[in-house]
């Protein structure tokens, strides 16, 4: 890595790959002999065509999304789109149901009871989200439009590690910080989003997958740009798309072919993942906070018994070069979080300071 480039560890915005960075440096003031800037230019150019549907056919073909399904690239992060899922799809029952895992679960469930019934289908609260329910805690509504939950709770470090199975429930997934972690199968969802500052590109954007018959069935008052109907109709162009992170997007999804796609992806954060937790697991004063079964690859939650050595290791990790490594303001403790951009070599390095720090004050 660059040498003045330090580890960051931070939930997001987060690492990009350095190769990313360097492509945009270079292409910065001058797109490839267009003599301008991608930020300067017409988003209904042909220049900017072509970056915007190379970015959306890789997509496409990296995440396996099928022709029933169409791409959206949606502007106001994924906290938008805890308001838009609702106003577009909970019409159909007046009901929805809500696994509420987390923190931005919780959001997404509060926001949806304004425009419909919300049933709270599975809960971790009673422990203060450190595991994530099984099947057969989940108490489905069979009128429910659809069934709404979280695959990655980037602040309490948990992760779903099946798919909920809802019958003829369309599944709605908030993958904002595992998307292009690991394959999924996109055709069992009715919708997936994800705000892309964690592993896809600089914030500004919720990249939406969506099943082309769902939409189309939103409230009378859903906002023009929030309809995911008139977002389909007009490809995300009805008014000036997010177009840098567009950009930016298909840069880091050709670096992502060149890691091996997310089959490459998924292997290299299996193994950045078991290095922390190796350490958690053989060590006397971390405490990993999730439950060993529903931990996640992503976000790894960690405390020692005393808030004040807390402090002491991040304020020392900051030194030795690993930054942002304070948990959420919720939780406090700590919390490493290792997206696709952190390399391994960050991770084997935090991993032999985490061992060094615990000798040093045990
Ligand atoms: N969902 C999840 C899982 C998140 O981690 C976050 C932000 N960290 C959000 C939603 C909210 O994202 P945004 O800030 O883009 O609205």
């Amino acid at each position: 890595m660059s040498s003045d480039r330090i580890y960051n560890f931070s939930s997001g915005p987060s690492m990009l790959p350095l190769p990313v960075l360097e492509q945009a440096a270079a292409e910065m003031l001058n797109y490839r002999g267009s003599g301008m800037s991608v930020m300067e230019m017409s988003h209904r150019g042909k220049d900017y065509l072509a970056i915007f549907e190379e970015t959306k056919a890789d997509l496409k073909r990296i995440l396996q999304v099928p022709d029933t399904h169409e791409i959206l690239f949606m502007q106001g992060g994924a906290t938008l789109q805890f308001s838009a899922v609702p106003l577009n799809l909970i019409g159909k029952t007046g009901k929805a149901d809500y696994a509420v895992t987390g923190n931005f679960s919780n959001l997404a469930m509060e926001e949806a009871g304004k425009y419909g019934e919300v049933n709270i289908a599975c809960s971790s609260a009673e422990s203060k989200h450190t595991f994530i329910p099984a099947q057969d805690s989940i108490k489905l509504s069979p009128d429910a439009s659809y069934f709404y939950y979280c695959s990655n709770n980037t602040i309490y470090g948990t992760e779903w590690k099946y798919t909920p199975e809802t019958g003829d429930v369309p599944l709605v997934c908030d993958m904002s910080s595992n998307i292009l972690s690991a394959r999924v199968d996109v055709s069992k969802y009715g919708l997936i989003y994800a705000g892309v500052q964690k592993n896809m590109a600089p914030a500004g954007m919720a990249v939406v997958i969506i099943n082309k018959a769902m939409a189309g069935a939103e409230l009378p008052i859903t906002p023009k740009l929030l309809s995911y109907k008139l977002m389909i109709d007009s490809d995300s162009m009805n008014n000036t798309p997010p177009c840098y992170t567009i950009y930016m997007l298909g840069l880091v999804l050709k670096w992502l072919d060149s890691q091996g796609g997310v089959e490459g992806i998924e292997k290299i954060k299996a193994v950045k993942a078991k290095i922390l937790y190796d350490v958690l697991d053989n060590s006397s004063m971390f405490i990993g906070c999730a439950e060993k079964a529903s931990r996640s690859d992503m976000n790894v939650t960690f405390r020692t018994a005393d808030e004040a050595l807390d402090k002491k290791f991040v304020s020392e990790a900051k030194k030795a070069g690993f930054e942002t490594l304070a948990g959420h303001r919720i939780t406090g403790g700590m919390r490493a979080s290792i997206y696709n951009a952190m390399p391994v070599e960050g991770v084997e390095k935090l991993a032999v300071f985490m061992r060094e720090f615990e000798a040093a004050n045990c």
